[in-house]
């Protein structure tokens, strides 16, 4: 992104935010070299943001592969789609704003599991088990023993 003002390459995000209804970031940015502040909006495509997998390959974001993910999570528990629509959103407005084009896959599932854990406490350790892996099964029977729920 260059300085409209001086040409510079090297400019500093202030403040992002997800406009036109997820269509569009708009980001406040200051130039390292004049200091001036301008406004950009970037319009988002299809494949502009890549995952990158765990194998190291890349795929592109896809908000269905999430909500498909948290809905295996939430089988059997009393949590309506229109909740999930919320969790998917949310995720997809923090992808949206991060000033990268290229995601972990890592980062998408602590997204995910930030906002599970807020909501359903069974559904988020479902989601960990399958997307983080827990280090050691020690921990994910820790974790479970001490929410004294079945799974
Ligand atoms: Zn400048």
């Amino acid at each position: 992104m260059k300085c409209p003002f001086c040409n510079a390459r090297k400019t500093q995000v202030l403040e992002s935010r997800v406009v036109e209804e997820g269509r569009a970031v708009r980001r406040r940015r200051e130039c390292l070299r004049c200091l001036k502040r301008f406004t950009t909006a970037e319009h988002i495509k299809g494949t502009s943001i890549w995952v990158i997998k765990k194998d190291g390959t890349r795929e592109p974001f896809d908000k269905e592969k999430v909500r498909r993910g948290i809905l295996r999570s939430i089988e059997k528990r009393p949590i309506s789609l229109e909740l999930v629509d919320r969790i998917v959103h949310g995720v997809e407005k923090e992808v949206l704003i991060r000033d990268s084009q290229e995601i972990p896959s890592r980062w998408i599932g602590k997204s995910v599991l930030k906002r599970l854990k807020k909501i359903d406490k069974v559904a988020w350790l479902r989601f960990a088990s399958v997307y983080l892996e827990f280090e050691k099964l020690d921990d994910f029977e820790k974790a479970i023993g001490k929410m004294q729920v079945k799974i």
